[in-house]
């Protein structure tokens, strides 16, 4: 699919050892925050590239509650009402909630009347207590981040469900992770996919001192195939493994590279370098003998490129076309951060 991750602010209180992409709120040098006129140019951009879905995706900032929420989808979905927003997780209606001292189930009410669709399912990380602690000690627990997702599905806003592999996790919390979510899952039904994806090593505090290997990460795929049976679709992060890796997955339980993403800021901060374009990622999956195609956020197929001969030939889906992250990157010369103090 074609979307864009529009980072709102970098300016974050939770201060994860694996996030690259965070700034603390005094620090006024690195902080920053976009503001509603560069974000609606953003989406601008995205729908004149084809674009359908929107990741609104940025730090727990410590004056965002709901209403700010509130008003930005309100003012994307007024401007671009065929963008979906598919942003979000748990842990951004833990913080917006606490701002704003209104419970989770009115954050989501609220955010989802302004216009958000569907939970990207940020900050899963990992669930189970032991690695959630040693990586992200100032977000809620795993199962507080479930019971979110929860009251969400309840509520008829559906999520995907993702997990963060190589922060020095083991293989019995990687099984304990994804058993949590079937359980959630065979009570709720709103999980539509599962994403793994690998911590990236630069630029943070665990310094890539730990890192998972190709080979875990594909029999990863593998056995959330197998075990997570109530979820449909398995997505390979070609974003993190690399185009090649991604090929791999989907033979190895994949059904989906997820998106061509004309911006990403955050794992590229990271260290993750790995671009493509539109006719790449089409090559790729034929070439791994499976049918490409074009996906909306809810999974239909928009578009089965069955013939070569008739591949789309807009060479401006590029990913990270408005990349901040990656050094020459290709930021639109207009699109400015705002300093945030
Ligand atoms: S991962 Fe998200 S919550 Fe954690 S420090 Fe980075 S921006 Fe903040």
């Amino acid at each position: 699919m074609r979307c864009a991750n529009i980072n709102y602010t970098n300016v974050c209180v939770t201060a994860c050892k694996f996030c690259a992409f965070y700034a603390a709120p005094k620090d006024a040098k690195k902080g920053w925050s976009r503001d509603l006129d560069d974000i609606l140019r953003r989406c601008a951009e995205t729908v004149e590239l084809g674009g359908t879905q929107i990741m609104f995706q940025g730090g727990h900032h410590p004056e965002y509650g709901v209403e700010y929420y509130e008003e930005h989808f309100s003012a994307i979905k007024a401007a671009f009402p065929q963008l979906v927003i598919h942003s979000l997780g748990a842990s951004e209606v833990e913080h917006m909630a606490k701002i704003s001292g209104v419970s989770a189930e009115e954050a989501i009410r609220r955010i989802h009347a302004a216009g958000l669709d569907s939970f990207a399912g940020a900050g899963a990380e990992l669930l189970p207590e032991r690695p959630r602690k040693a990586i992200a000690p100032l977000k809620e627990s795993g199962e507080r981040w479930l019971e979110i997702m929860e009251i969400a599905h309840r509520l008829g806003v559906e999520s995907t469900s993702t997990m963060l592999m190589g922060t020095g996790e083991t293989n019995a919390e990687r099984i304990e992770h994804i058993a949590m979510i079937r359980d959630t899952q065979d009570r709720t039904g709103g999980f539509r996919a599962f994403i793994p994806y690998t911590y990236q090593p630069e630029n943070n505090h665990l310094k890539g001192r730990t890192q998972a290997t190709i080979f875990e990460y594909l029999r990863m795929i593998a056995v959330a195939r197998l075990f997570l049976d109530n979820i449909a679709h398995i997505q390979g992060s070609w974003l993190t493994v690399g185009k090649e890796a991604g090929q791999l997955s989907l033979h190895f339980g994949a059904d989906d590279l997820g998106s061509i993403m004309l911006e990403e800021n955050v794992v590229s901060s990271a260290g993750a370098k790995h671009r493509s374009n539109r006719q790449e990622i089409i090559d790729l999956i034929r070439k791994a003998g499976r049918t490409p195609a074009q996906r909306a956020t809810t999974y239909e197929h928009l578009l089965v490129h069955e013939d070569p001969a008739n591949d789309p030939a807009d060479e401006r889906v590029v990913s990270h076309i408005s990349s901040t992250a990656i050094e020459g990157g290709t930021a639109h010369p207009e699109l400015k951060l705002i300093a945030t103090n």
